[in-house]
């Protein structure tokens, strides 16, 4: 039996990452950088000011504090987004807004809260005369050219995933086009003739297709591109309609559900290997069959098993990874975090991923199982925020003892 680093080594063996391509800023929230980014410009690109206030010369001040207040002449108004037309001489001082451009002779600004025209009001022009009212040193207020970012600095690094204020700092440094990994696409197959779609009343012997829907939520979690091909019924023809038409699509990777095991109507198995190859690992986990893993004409192919958790648990546990490493994130597999048992757990020995409800219990986490473990019920996954890793090899855990969990954040 190969036991599940083995298999997962194997499987991540035969991946790569994608090449690059370039995505629009507005949609490359969650994809991953293929490149450094490096700035090509200074920030802030000019000398500006940090608030509202007046620009003014540190010399005409060395007096100035609210007893002794020192009157300037205001020579100029410089909004946001201008460029000051004047030089400050001598005793003079400009009002200026945060963000503008700090005038030439300006070594400083004072805030407007600290001159007597602190009660200024949108739209209310500039006085003629303005008195400072606080002791002001050089550079006050001034956000300096290059103070935050110089030209040929490394600003984001290849393999990151793009958050929110990722994209924020692409926009502020003038990249509309930002480099990425390509999203894999994933295309998906189901299949069985007991299953009918979700919006179909159930009649003896159906069952509700939810495979199809959760491994496509499952992708899309990951920002890979879903290609949803339906449902094969149990015949060869109708499996290999299905797939030769998931290899239309040229997608990056195929995952079916059931029809890879030993029953009399499992065609999958026939149909990839009529077109490609597969293997069947025997990997000592449960929940598992053995787990189905090759090529259909040359492209990637996962089989798992039908059952829903079955399904769920052996796409986190080598799906996942394989998605990951195929856009180019640093690290394939999961985290684990230490929960403490507070119930006694039995195991048949294997590898065990078991659904588990975590809390925190005075700064523990404190781990219960939600119930029957049984591979087709997915209630007790749904109750669940954790799966719980039983090591190989061992059969019992009394209460109190540490173990290895996933916690499902996003799941
Ligand atoms: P199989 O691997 O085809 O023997 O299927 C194993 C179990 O999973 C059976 O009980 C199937 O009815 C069930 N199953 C297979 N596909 C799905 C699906 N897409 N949604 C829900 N259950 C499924
Ligand atoms: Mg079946």
């Amino acid at each position: 039996m190969l036991s599940v680093k083995k298999a997962q080594e194997r499987i991540l063996a035969s991946f790569k990452p994608l090449e690059g391509t370039t995505i629009a800023i507005e949609a490359a929230l969650g994809c991953i950088l293929s490149q450094d980014i490096i700035s090509e410009i200074e920030l802030p690109s000019f000398d500006n000011s940090s608030v509202d206030g007046f620009a003014v010369r540190t010399e005409d001040l060395h007096l100035s504090d609210a007893n002794n207040p020192v009157s300037l002449l205001v020579t100029a108004d410089i909004p946001a987004g201008s460029v000051p037309t004047v030089s400050l001489g001598a005793g003079q001082a400009a009002r200026i807004m945060t963000g503008a451009l700090l005038p030439t002779g300006a070594d400083a600004v004072v805030m407007v809260e600290d001159t007597d025209f602190a009660h200024q009001t949108a739209g209310s022009s500039a006085p003629d005369h303005v008195k400072i009212l606080a002791k002001v040193k050089k550079n006050d207020y001034i956000r300096k050219r290059g103070s935050d970012i110089l030209t040929g600095q490394k600003i984001l690094p290849a393999g990151l995933k793009l958050r929110p204020q990722d994209i924020g700092m692409l926009a502020m440094l003038g990249v509309p086009n930002v480099p990425v990994n390509k999203r894999p696409r994933v295309a998906i197959i189901s299949s069985g003739d007991e299953l009918v779609p979700v919006n179909v009343p159930l009649k003896p012997g159906k069952i509700h297709d939810s495979n199809t829907y959760m491994l496509a939520a499952l992708v899309e979690i990951l920002d890979c591109e879903v290609l949803q091909m339906g449902v094969a019924a149990d015949r060869y023809e109708d499996v290999e309609i299905l797939f030769d038409r998931a290899a239309n699509f040229e997608p990056d990777l195929i995952i079916s559900s059931a029809g890879v095991s030993v029953g009399a109507h499992d065609f999958i198995k026939d149909v990839v290997e009529a077109s490609g190859s597969l293997n069947f690992w025997k990997v000592d986990m449960r929940p598992g069959k053995p787990l189905a893993f090759g090529a259909f004409q040359d492209i990637p192919f996962f089989g798992l098993p039908g059952n829903p958790v079955s399904s769920f648990v052996n796409f986190l546990v080598f799906v996942e990874p394989a998605l990951r490493l195929l856009k180019g994130e640093k690290t394939a597999l999961r985290q684990t975090t230490l929960v403490t048992l507070k119930e006694p757990i039995e195991s048949d020995g294997r590898e065990s991923y078991l659904r588990a409800q975590v809390t925190h219990e005075n700064g523990r986490a404190i781990a219960t199982l939600t119930g029957h473990q049984g591979s087709g019920n997915l209630f007790s996954l749904v109750q669940a925020n954790a799966l719980l890793i039983i090591p190989s090899g061992v059969k019992s855990c009394p209460p109190g003892s540490e173990v290895d969990a996933w916690i499902l954040e996003n799941h």
